[in-house]
This record gives structure tokens, sequence and C-alpha cells, in this order.
């Protein structure tokens, strides 16, 4: 997708502060974090949002989760974390490329507003 933002930045045309990369993950640092630990988690392959999410690409959704898992133990937030996706304009979806926010540092309320 030319006018991804997240596209542009798997291909390198827009810096980020990258965490963790494989062949079909990238995560990285978000711009405006909203906890002190605050990391996207994306599919290199452009997916519009999780309601894209089909038994064809779903593969990815898994490695995604294995991802979170794996940093939350790097950077020493394993005991607690929470992922979110936002899915769509009424959730908050602002860009629309699939993506898991990882977030940690600080207590979270329940349920979200
Ligand atoms: P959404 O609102 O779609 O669930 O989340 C999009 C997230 O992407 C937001 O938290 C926003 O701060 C982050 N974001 C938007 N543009 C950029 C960018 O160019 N670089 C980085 N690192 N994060 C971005
Ligand atoms: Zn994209």
């Amino acid at each position: 997708m030319d006018d991804c933002i997240f596209c542009k930045i798997v291909k390198g045309e827009i810096p980020s502060t990258k965490v963790y990369e494989d062949d079909t993950v990238l995560a990285f640092r978000d711009l405006e974090p909203q906890a002190p630990q605050h990391i996207l988690i994306i599919p290199k392959e452009h997916i519009a949002s999780a309601a894209e999410i089909t038994d064809k690409n779903s593969a990815v959704v898994a490695h995604i989760f294995e991802t979170a898992a794996k940093i939350a133990h790097d950077l020493g937030f394993a005991d607690g974390f929470r992922v979110v996706n936002n899915c769509g304009d009424s959730a908050g979806q602002s860009v629309k490329h699939l993506h898991f926010h990882v977030l940690a540092g600080r207590d979270f309320t329940w349920p979200p507003g």
C-alpha cells in the first residue's frame, strides 16, 4: 500500500525505533507513548484491520502474540502488560494497517474507555 504509514515504516521510508524484526513481523516504539513501554507489533504484509483476518493470513497473528511474549520477557515486563487492537473508526483505529499495541510499565484500568 503506497500511502500506508506502517508499510513505509516496514520499507524504511519512515524512521522508527525498532524493538524486534524478522521476516514477517516488525515491532517498534509508538511515536506517542501512552505508557512507559508502548510498542506496536505489525505484520510486514499489509492487512487493513483485524476485520480482514482470515484463515489465509491468520498465522501472522499467532506470531505477533509470540513476539509480544518475547518482547515482554526481553524488556522485563512479562509480569504485567496489555495488548490492544483498535479495529475500525468507532474503536479509534487511526492507522489502517493491522497493529497490536503492547503497553506496560503502569497500572491499567478496566473496562477501557
Ligand atoms: P491506532 O490509533 O490506529 O490504534 O494506533 C496507531 C498508533 O500509531 C498510535 O498510537 C500512534 O501514536 C502511532 N503512530 C502513528 N504514526 C506513527 C509513526 O509514524 N511512527 C510511530 N512510531 N508511531 C506512529
Ligand atoms: Zn500498510
